[in-house]
């Protein structure tokens, strides 16, 4: 899995906001820790900027997840294919995490 593949994945994403589709141009690959990637999307039809996280298990299709409220988890959970504990994982993940993308993945090179 690349930054282009997982643009292309992010194409066929819709924003949690309006359902708009997103273009490639408003993709913004941040990086990626093991299997999971960061992105930031911009929805031209809200105008609203989304840090997204995309799952990859190297064997299905990637599972997309975003920072989801309570209402869109539920939902979620019942939908095949997404791996829940992995959201929750995330959520804490994001929750302790700064922001500073650049400090996460240059600690882990070194
Ligand atoms: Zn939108």
């Amino acid at each position: 899995m690349d930054e282009s593949n997982i643009k292309k994945m992010m194409m066929s994403a819709k924003c949690s906001g309006c359902g708009q589709r997103y273009e490639i141009e408003d993709i913004e690959v941040l990086g990626h820790h093991e299997n999971m990637w960061f992105m930031s999307v911009f929805c031209v039809a809200c105008r609203a900027q989304y840090l997204v996280t995309a799952v990859v298990d190297g064997e299905g299709a990637p599972e997309t997840v975003t920072d989801l409220s309570a209402a869109e988890e539920e939902k979620f959970r019942d939908s095949e294919g997404l791996k829940v504990d992995e959201v929750l994982d995330m959520h804490s993940f994001l929750k302790k995490f700064n922001g500073d993308f650049s400090r996460l993945f240059s600690e882990e090179a070194a």
